[in-house]
């Protein structure tokens, strides 16, 4: 049966790409974030639609997901960035709902530990990544160094460092040493995925009253953030210049409007989609050697059948189903089908 990556046609895979490409950072290029991205942005799209293309992403990323894990070769880190009630859990919620928990780590990072201040401003990030075949989400990230932090001078003065690495070039020589960290991970075959999800300041608003009117959010409402609210001019600069200085072309920005949630969320879920389907992760080919093993491993588990049963059960139920002859046959199919290359399996079908 092909799957819904499989069937992801080159008419769709454009319009994935033209559909997120508004939203993409281009490297070096000077951002207004208030003039530049409208957080209430939907693209012509309806919420029903909406709903409906959020389904067909979680569907895609299931697939994606298990053909990652199998080949073992890539990683991917998801760094979701936000003022506070911009959406960064909800879309963590339904934008990987589909995915096998096994595969995938989500890490929040709060206020750093006195451990962490005892180290360098990326080891706890370091310590967070995901392995080969990992999809990982940081649910804030590195880049609190170069926004909280910045906002809040009082927070670089805990991080202990020496007089010489704290003058006044420390967030250019941030976001260069954030660039190369990044660099060197997706050398090293893990890709960075990059959201930040774009809130107007009245759609905040409304957020956290609505946290103060139904009591089963109050819990989500704390003081801080409306102190953090008051910050809000220096934010939007702060953001501005890590967009300017950190969107590069092995780790881009995506600015995605986040005023409606239902279209923050698809929005997270294309740029995701879109860099796996660029990795194109393939389940394993089994090779000629491996396969006369598995047939040997075959022949002894049949020779071990009780007295009457039968020499393979799951064969016979197969047959009796009307599949074709298992993948262990005189034709030396692979054991997995591969993956349908570009315009594969799937035009073929038709
Ligand atoms: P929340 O995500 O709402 O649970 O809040 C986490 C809090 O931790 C936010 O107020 C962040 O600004 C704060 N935070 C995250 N990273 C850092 C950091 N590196 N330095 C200082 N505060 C941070
Ligand atoms: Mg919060």
């Amino acid at each position: 049966m092909a799957t819904n990556s499989q069937r992801l046609t080159r008419v769709q895979r454009k319009r994935l790409e033209e559909f997120i490409a508004p939203f993409r950072v281009k490297p070096g290029s000077k951002v207004t974030l208030a003039k530049d991205f409208d957080p209430s942005f939907k693209e012509g799209i309806k919420k029903k639609e909406g709903v409906e293309l959020l389904k067909l992403g979680v569907q895609l990323l299931t697939e994606y997901q298990a053909r990652l894990a199998a080949q073992d070769t890539w990683g991917v880190l998801v760094v979701l960035q936000a003022l506070d009630a911009a959406g960064k859990d909800g879309t963590i919620r339904h934008v990987m709902s589909g995915v096998n928990p096994q595969g995938v780590s989500v890490h929040s990072f709060k206020v750093p530990s006195a451990e962490e201040l005892d180290h360098d401003f990326l080891w706890r990030y370091v310590r967070r990544l995901p392995g080969r075949g990992e999809i990982g989400i940081f649910n804030r990230s590195h880049y609190e160094e170069v926004l909280v932090v910045r906002v809040h001078p009082e927070l670089l003065d805990r991080q202990k460092l020496p007089a010489k690495a704290k003058k006044r070039d420390i967030w250019k020589r941030r976001y260069r040493e954030i660039n190369d960290w990044e660099r060197h991970l997706t050398d090293n075959g893990f890709r960075i995925v990059k959201v930040f999800l774009n809130l107007s300041k009245e759609e905040q608003r409304i957020r956290f009253l609505r946290r103060l009117d139904l009591p089963d959010h109050n819990w989500k409402f704390s003081h801080a953030d409306v102190n953090e609210r008051d910050c809000w001019d220096d934010y939007q600069k702060a953001f501005s210049e890590m967009l300017l200085h950190t969107s590069t072309d092995w780790a881009p920005w995506y600015v995605i409007p986040a005023d409606r949630k239902w279209f923050g969320r698809i929005g997270a879920a294309s740029v995701l989609v879109h860099t796996l389907m660029e990795i194109d992760p393939r389940f394993p080919v089994v090779g000629h050697e491996q396969r006369e093993a598995l047939r040997e491993a075959k022949r002894t588990l049949e020779e071990q059948a009780p007295k009457g049963a039968a020499a393979d059960p799951f064969e016979q139920a197969q047959r009796a189903d009307g599949a074709p002859k298992p993948a262990l046959g005189d034709g030396h199919p692979p054991v997995v089908a591969p993956v349908a290359a570009e315009g594969g399996t799937a035009e073929r079908e038709k």
